[in-house]
């Protein structure tokens, strides 16, 4: 049930923010979330598959990362220029 909840939640969520214009980059990561779905790994972090934490899914349910990894996505792209 719950799976079928969140493929609804995200289906929904897909074509809103579709019609919405969201940014591609929400687009591509609720479109890897409903393929995970498919081939269940689903709620499982992308790096290491430990799972993620079930805050983070009701929050955001496409949620591709751990919290650890989502952290270090984000100071990934928080830095550009690594060097002067
Ligand atoms: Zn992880």
């Amino acid at each position: 049930m719950q799976k079928a909840f969140c493929f609804l939640t995200m289906s929904a969520c897909f074509f809103a923010c579709q019609r919405q214009q969201a940014s591609d980059e929400v687009l591509a990561q609720i479109q890897a979330a409903l393929e995970r779905i498919e081939n269940g790994t689903y709620g499982r972090c992308v790096v290491d598959s430990e799972p993620i934490e079930p805050a983070r899914l009701e929050a955001v349910p496409w949620a591709p990362y751990c919290a650890r990894h989502q952290r270090e996505a984000e100071a990934r792209a928080g830095v550009r220029t690594p060097r002067a």
